[in-house]
């Protein structure tokens, strides 16, 4: 893959479960582009506040500034002066995140955005599932299970809550592997 597209850009997405290292591969692979003297912008939706409003902060610390925003539209609004965008926790943007992301490549852009593929429940979430089909690249990335240190998949929430969108970190949630998962309906059944 070059950095830098010629004609029409592209969108990359990299996915996985929590903890799997996919901000720390957004981190890097916007860093090179800094290097490479490319303009980049980089968004996340204010939600997810769990570090900072002004960074993008991996769970190994390496941090890159960003731009919280809500709406995709704003963010094809903000990235137009960009040659690169990158957009973490994707899963938590509605699925105008995917025009959104097509126009900005149309229009000779990179866009690496990283998310959640599954939800505490296994099931594909927000935009993710159409972004994937969208990509020219997919980089789908492991955690290790919190269990028994297989190759983990899956987020399994640890606390009680069932909303889909619950923020928190190892305090509420573990990497686990196919085998180690539980879906939250199958552990309330089994006590
Ligand atoms: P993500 O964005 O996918 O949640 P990050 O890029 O923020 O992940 O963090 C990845 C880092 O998290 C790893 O490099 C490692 O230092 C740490 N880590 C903590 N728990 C785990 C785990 N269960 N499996 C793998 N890495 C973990
Ligand atoms: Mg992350
Ligand atoms: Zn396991």
């Amino acid at each position: 893959m070059t950095l830098t597209p010629k004609n029409s850009g592209w969108i990359e997405v990299i996915c996985g479960p929590m903890f799997s290292g996919k901000t720390e591969e957004l981190i890097r692979r916007l860093i090179r582009s800094q290097i490479a003297k490319q303009k980049v912008s980089i968004f996340k939706p204010s939600v997810d506040n769990r570090y900072s409003e002004d960074f993008i902060v991996s769970h190994n610390k390496r941090t890159i500034k960003s731009i919280c925003v809500n709406s995709p539209a704003k963010i094809l609004e903000q990235a137009s002066g960009s040659n690169v965008v990158g957009i973490d926790e994707a899963q938590f943007y509605d699925n105008t995140l995917i025009e959104v992301c097509k126009k900005l490549a149309k229009s000779g852009k990179r866009v690496v955005v990283a998310g959640l593929d599954k939800d505490y429940e296994a099931i594909p979430f927000g935009p993710m599932p159409r972004l994937l089909i969208e990509a020219e690249y997919v980089t789908k990335v492991n955690a290790i299970c919190m269990q028994c240190g297989d190759p983990a998949s899956f987020s399994q929430r640890i606390s009680k809550e069932k909303n889909q969108v619950v923020i928190g970190e190892a305090d509420k949630y573990e990497a686990r592997c196919r085998n180690c998962f539980i879906p939250y309906n199958k552990e309330k059944i089994h006590g």
